[in-house]
This record gives structure tokens, C-alpha cells and sequence, in this order.
């Protein structure tokens, strides 16, 4: 849980900035102010492209979406006419939340493809044809945006209509119930940016004020970005473990004394066999979930196919041994329930789903007078894997 939490201390903190910055960002000089407004572009180009380097669909339409609004808030709407710029304001403080909201529903997907343009279509289209009521039939859309279906007295002096409040509210549950399932950097970051963006809509003619909110929902989003491109290239996507690049790297770190322990699953060519590969998939999932859980005083890695490296600093093989027996029971002793995969089954009765079991074999080395560089602990402890192989399998060998 506190693992989930951390995930929002960088975009709260932004958040935070922007509330402690914007009076001191609004007592700055006249002369200042065009690069403050233009700041969440600047940001916001470079996170599109970087979206559209790594394919992250979800975060290039959020930052997409929040983006438009901005600028027709900050250069649109000053040149409209009273009525008009009321009228699209009160279609914004819908829109946002609207298009985040759909946003959030859909799965990550590309963006230049017939799906993506659906995409812009939807955040564009609605947008324009209010930008085009506004100016035109302007009571036609008014009564609609500005609907007050409750009789509140404490909604009266709100800023937002009501309607608007409702998709708040609805875009931030979804969100936060995203959020719940997945704590990623992605769903944090685009959380917080709606609190942001939904200040930034507040601040309707304070341009400096919304720059600054803008500011901070844009650089939540690159961060987020930035964050996701480092997890894609030190996370392994199946099993969640550190992969083998951040392992590599750590063993750069490593100086005195450690131990290297290699972990590889027994007879898993058999299980896939028998399985199947999405069978085995699921797993190797679980495995890693358990050693992750009952490693202590080292870090799990997934060092390729079925096999897991731990690395322990400061500890001598004598010293894990006890740690690496745990995790090796705690694998060999789970039950691994395998789902099936017929939706109508899986709901009629959880006896459908199969268990099944699987065990590991752990060779384990440390640092000596011998072996000085990391990767020959690493080869010595991938003979002693092998030595536990050949003693029959489901054993700790040093
Ligand atoms: P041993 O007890 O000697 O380790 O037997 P084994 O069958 O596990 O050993 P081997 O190294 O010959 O086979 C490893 C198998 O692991 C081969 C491959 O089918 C399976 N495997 C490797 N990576 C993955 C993966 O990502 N997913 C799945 N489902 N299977 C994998
Ligand atoms: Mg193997
Ligand atoms: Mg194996």
C-alpha cells in the first residue's frame, strides 16, 4: 500500500508548487507573462512527442486533452464576445472531465492509427461544434451547460454548474478507482493532473494563475512519461521484477563482501509441455511473486526465461542460505491457482479453476579471493544450481 501511496507524492508535490507559486507568479511583471502563459505548450509539445516515441496512447491524449482547453481558455477565449467566452467556458469545465474520464476507459492502443483518430475526433468534434454554438445559437446551448437539476443551497455560489460538478466528481472516481487497480506513475500522474486542469478551469480569466496549474498537469504528464520509458526498459513486463538490465547495473554497485544466488524452476519445459505456454506464463507470474515476497535482506531479478537471479550485499552464502531455503519452500509449497478461462465457467464455480504446483532449484555463491568480478560469482553460482539439479531437484547447493 505505502508502495501504491508513493506513486503520488511527485504529482501532489507539483500540485502543492503550483498552489504555494501562483500568487507569487501573478505579482510578476506584464513583461514576463507570455512565456508563463506559453510554459504548459512548450511542456506539453515535448511530452506529445515523447508519447509518440514510446507509444503511450494514454498519456499523450490525456496531455492532448488538458492542452486544447488550455489554450482556448488562455488565446480564445479573451477575443470572444461576453456571452460566447461564458457560454464555451461553461462547455470546458464539461469537456475536461468528460474526455478524461472517456480517456481513462479506453486500453492503451496506437495513436496514428484509424483507433487514435477516433480519438482526436472525440476530443476535438465536440469542442469545436460548442465553440460553434457558442458564437451562433448561443441560447440553445446555454440552459444545457448551465443545467441546475438540484436545489442546493450550498451548490448556489459554486463556480462550476452543476453539471459540470457531476462529471468532476464522476472523472475523479474513475480515475481514483484506476488508480486502485494499477498504481502506476501513468494513473498517478493522471489523477493529480485533473485536480490540476480542473484548477486551471477555475482560474477562468486569470491567465497567469491557470499558466501555472497548466504548468504543473503538464509536467505531472511528462514525468509520468519519463517514468513509464525508464519501468519499460528496468521492469520485467510480465513478472514485474527488476530485469535483467537493472541487474546488471546493480551489480556495478556492488563492493566487499556479497552473495549471488541463481534460481531456475524445475522441469518447466515439461509444465509448458503439459499446459501450455499461457499456462506457464501465469506461473512464472506467481513464482516471481513469491520469491519477491520471501526474499528478505537481498533484491529478485528475473534474469531470463524461468530463472530468477537474488543478489545480496554484504552477506556471505553461509549467511542466505537460511533466507534462500524459505524462498525455496515458499515456492514449492504454494498452491498456484491456474483461472479458467471461460468467463461463464470461472463465474459458475471456483472448483473449475486447476491447481498446480511447481519447485525451484537455487545455486548460491559469494565474493571471494577467486572470484572478485561479479559475473564470475554469477558462473559459480550457476554451477552450484546445476550441482543442485543433479542432487534431484527443489534444493539450495552452494
Ligand atoms: P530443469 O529442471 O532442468 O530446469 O528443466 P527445465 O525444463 O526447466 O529446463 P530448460 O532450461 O531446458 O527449459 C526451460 C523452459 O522454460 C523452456 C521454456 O519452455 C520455458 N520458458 C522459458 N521462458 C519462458 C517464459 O517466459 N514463459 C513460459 N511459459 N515458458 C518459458
Ligand atoms: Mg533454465
Ligand atoms: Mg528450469
Amino acid at each position: 500500500m505505502l508502495r501504491n501511496l508513493s506513486t503520488l507524492v511527485l504529482p501532489l508535490v507539483l500540485l502543492g508548487l503550483a498552489i504555494f507559486l501562483y500568487p507569487k507568479a501573478e505579482a510578476l511583471a506584464v513583461a514576463q507573462l507570455p512565456l508563463i502563459q506559453l510554459l504548459p505548450v512548450i511542456i506539453a509539445v515535448i511530452t506529445l512527442s515523447l508519447c509518440f516515441k514510446f507509444n503511450r496512447s494514454l498519456l499523450f491524449f490525456s496531455t492532448l486533452a488538458v492542452v486544447i482547453i488550455y489554450a482556448v481558455m488562455q488565446w480564445y477565449l479573451p477575443l470572444a464576445a461576453i456571452v460566447e467566452a461564458k457560454i464555451v467556458w461553461l462547455a470546458l469545465t464539461v469537456l475536461l472531465p468528460l474526455n478524461m474520464m472517456i480517456i481513462s476507459l479506453l486500453k492503451e492502443r496506437g495513436m496514428l492509427t484509424w483507433w487514435g483518430g477516433s480519438r482526436f475526433a472525440l476530443l476535438f468534434l465536440p469542442l469545436l461544434i460548442c465553440m460553434i454554438m457558442a458564437k451562433y445559437f448561443p441560447e440553445l446551448l446555454r440552459p444545457l451547460l448551465g443545467w441546475n437539476f438540484l436545489d442546493l443551497a450550498f451548490l448556489k455560489h459554486s463556480v462550476f454548474s452543476q453539471l459540470a460538478l457531476l462529471m468532476m466528481i464522476l472523472a475523479l472516481l474513475i480515475l481514483n478507482g484506476r488508480w486502485f487497480v494499477q498504481a502506476t506513475a501513468q494513473n498517478s500522474a493522471i489523477l493529480i493532473a485533473l485536480l490540476a486542469a480542473i484548477a486551471m478551469l477555475y482560474f477562468k480569466s486569470r491567465y497567469t494563475a491557470m499558466a501555472v496549474f497548466a504548468s504543473a498537469a503538464m509536467l505531472m504528464l511528462v514525468i509520468a512519461v519519463i517514468q513509464e520509458t525508464w519501468s519499460m526498459a528496468y521492469i520485467d513486463q510480465l513478472t514485474g521484477l527488476p530485469g535483467r538490465r537493472a541487474l546488471e547495473e546493480e551489480l556495478l554497485k556492488l563492493g566487499g563482501n556479497y552473495s549471488i544466488a541463481m534460481l531456475d524452476i524445475d522441469h518447466f519445459k515439461k509444465f509448458n509441455d503439459t499446459y501450455g505456454h499461457d499456462v506457464g506464463d501465469q506461473v512464472l507470474k506467481m513464482v516471481a511473486s513469491r520469491v519477491r515476497q520471501a526474499v528478505s535482506g537481498g533484491k529478485a531479478f528475473r534474469y531470463g526465461g524461468e530463472e530468477f537471479t537474488i543478489v545480496y550485499p554484504g552477506k556471505s552464502s553461509n549467511e542466505v542460505k537460511e533466507n534462500l531455503d524459505f524462498v525455496r519452500i515458499c515456492v514449492g509449497e504454494s498452491d498456484f491457482r491456474l483461472r479458467n478461462k471461460d468467463r461463464r465457467q470461472r463465474k459458475a464455480r471456483k472448483s473449475s479453476d486447476k491447481i498446480v504446483q511447481v519447485t525451484i532449484s537455487i545455486g548460491v555463491a559469494n565474493r571471494t579471493e577467486k572470484l572478485v568480478v561479479p559475473h564470475d560469482v554469477i558462473k559459480a553460482a550457476d554451477k552450484a544450481l546445476y550441482k543442485a539439479k543433479k542432487m534431484g531437484r527443489n534444493k539450495v547447493c552452494s
